[in-house]
């Protein structure tokens, strides 16, 4: 069974429009969409309206309507579990995982969300009554900040307190289990087996999903003493990194009826905007501005305005973030402000008329880049530096042929403004993006969710059955008879079942200690009860058809004369995957 709630996320998450636009050209029309309705014969009068914010679909002529789900079902015979797949793809949340995994993930979700709940009123009780030294410190920050009560209370802040464990034994007293709790992600556990707040000697901000539920926490230092000035919670069953915007919660009706968000960097920017009266500002959380915030966003709001730091890294935020919004064809503006101000130190010093105007002068973003580079010239390197790089994330991954075009007419300009051809700057294009893609590795991938996901799907499998083996070592020689080390794609698995077959003495907190990779680690808290076998079984036999297949594909690259040894090797594989498949797909 998918839980309600999980359905009701993934349905909040999926634009309605992007889905029906995949089957029928809509175009905007005020704040709704239109189209040719595809249940009547609806030739040459678009009847049929589509509305992001409400999530519904209607024609005015044949009373066709529903939702998503409605959509799915009628237009592409879907039943409910293959609609939810889809539409699960389109959210970014496994439905899979929920189909697999019947029990107990309702009643995890929320007690996860009643711990959250219980942390927010641990952390604000700290700051408003209890009297610490650090306390004290924690409110001349925000003192400082120059926040008001009703800010304060909006968004929530809070203090984590002195106590190692405070929260922890909290928690405890009130019923969880120190495995749910350190799944929450609100406490950590030490190598010598402690328990210990995430967020102690910190300044606590709620991270609130679209329908103001609390899922995750930020948390800042109360001076500036170290580097790690913020931390946000670890992903959990509840949060997703780059899948929630900071304020959303709060700007979504004015964004919607203004029909535009203002996209700050951090925390405090989002929070001063609100009290300085500019409540559709919304900032996302750690991993930078993704692909998929971008998408969530464009068929919600008409623009997006850009309105970063005036530095070095703000910059490159904005080239970054206007690229990948041109990509998905969001109108996007950028704000400029001085150097060295952000938004929220911009407000304190000139106060709200002064940003208004910033955001009155807003100007388009391609045409920003342009202009701001020029500002280098005649430098022609810093200057192509700059627009390359807007033009990189503009380009994207994709191969698609409209994209290509995006960056054509882009370099274009570029080669007017510095009167060479054309096919020069395209060749000095590749030559930068070759670099780029070398030295930015990890933020190129940073950028790109949808990369992410590809990578970590091939070894999700791999890790799934591996989390479940972590704790219940009793497993092993089970997936023994079925896969051998070698089965497993990644060499880290590979190196990690073979540790389990050596060592049956191991226990759980054995392998949580030394299996290093947190990603494993953190999906083992998953398992508290033992999956059914058939789990198990799924996931090995899944990864070894895998991997024969693959041995399959290599021989069959040798085979260039049709060599008898390797045909019969071929032969031998293909019996045992339909083996395999009858044996346990029952196919
Ligand atoms: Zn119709």
């Amino acid at each position: 069974m998918i839980p309600p709630d999980v359905i009701e996320d993934i349905l909040r998450r999926v634009s309605i429009v992007e889905l029906i636009s995949q089957h029928i050209t809509l175009k905007k029309a005020g704040h709704n969409y239109k189209g040719l309705c595809p249940f009547h014969n609806d030739r040459n009068n678009p009847s049929l309206s589509v509305s992001d914010q409400k999530g519904l679909y209607h024609c005015f002529s044949c009373g066709a309507g529903g939702n998503a789900l409605t959509f799915l079902k009628e237009y592409n015979k879907l039943d409910f579990v293959d609609s939810m797949k889809v539409l699960g793809d389109l959210a970014g949340i496994d439905v899979e995982y929920y189909l697999q995994n019947q029990q107990d993930i309702l009643p995890l979700r929320n007690k996860l969300k009643t711990m959250h709940q219980i942390a927010q009123e641990f952390y604000v009780e700290q700051l408003f009554t209890i009297n610490t030294p650090q306390t004290e410190l924690a409110v001349r920050t925000i003192k400082k900040r120059k926040l008001d009560k009703k800010t304060i209370e909006l968004f929530g802040l809070g203090f984590g307190g002195v106590a190692w464990d405070g929260l922890f034994t909290k928690l405890q007293s009130a019923g969880f289990k120190t495995d749910e709790i350190v799944l929450s992600g609100l406490c950590g556990k030490s190598e010598n087996n402690k328990f210990y707040d995430r967020f102690r000697n910190r300044i606590t901000f709620p991270i609130f999903d679209s329908e103001g539920i609390i899922v995750a926490f930020g948390g800042r230092i109360i001076d500036d003493s170290s580097n790690a000035k913020y931390i946000n919670s670890p992903e959990t069953p509840l949060f997703k990194k780059g899948s929630l915007l900071y304020g959303w919660n709060l700007a979504k009706d004015t964004a919607l009826e203004l029909g535009n968000v203002i996209l700050v960097e951090g925390y405090m920017d989002v929070i001063r905007m609100f009290q300085a009266g500019f409540s559709t500002a919304v900032a996302p959380l750690g991993t930078g501005l993704t692909e998929d915030r971008i998408s969530f966003l464009k068929h919600k709001v008409d623009a997006i305005i850009l309105c970063f730091d005036g530095d070095n890294a703000g910059q490159k935020s904005t080239y970054r973030s206007a690229g990948i919004a041109a990509k998905l064809g969001v109108p996007t503006k950028v704000a400029l402000l001085p150097e060295n101000e952000d938004p929220d130190t911009f407000l304190l010093h000139q106060g709200p008329n002064a940003m208004a105007k910033i955001l009155d002068t807003s100007i388009e973003a391609e045409f920003f880049i342009l202009e701001s580079a020029k500002s280098k010239l005649p430098d022609s390197n810093k200057f192509l530096q700059d627009v390359f790089e807007y033009a990189i994330h503009l380009e994207g991954d994709s191969n698609s042929p409209s994209l290509h075009i995006k960056t054509e007419q882009f370099l274009k300009k570029v080669s007017e403004i510095l009167l060479v051809s054309y096919g020069s700057i395209e060749l000095e294009f590749s030559r930068f993006k070759e670099q780029f893609l070398k030295f930015n590795n990890n933020t190129w991938e940073n950028s790109y969710t949808d990369v992410e996901t590809k990578t970590n799907k091939e070894f999700q499998e791999e890790f799934e059955l591996l989390s479940i083996l972590i704790m219940f070592p009793e497993f092993a020689d089970h997936v023994a008879s079925i896969l051998e080390p070698s089965d497993f794609y990644n060499e880290e698995s590979q190196e990690i079942f073979r540790k389990m077959l050596l060592h049956p003495e191991f226990t759980a907190q054995d392998w949580i200690i030394s299996a290093g990779n947190t990603s494993l680690i953190s999906l083992t808290s998953k398992w508290l009860e033992a999956p059914d076998i058939r789990i198990i079984k799924n996931y090995a036999v899944s990864i070894r058809i895998k991997s024969l297949k693959k041995k399959r594909d290599l021989i069959s690259k040798q085979l260039i004369n049709s060599d008898s040894q390797l045909n019969a090797q071929i032969l031998e594989i293909q019996t045992e995957v339909i083996a395999l498949k009858r044996e346990f797909y029952h196919l």
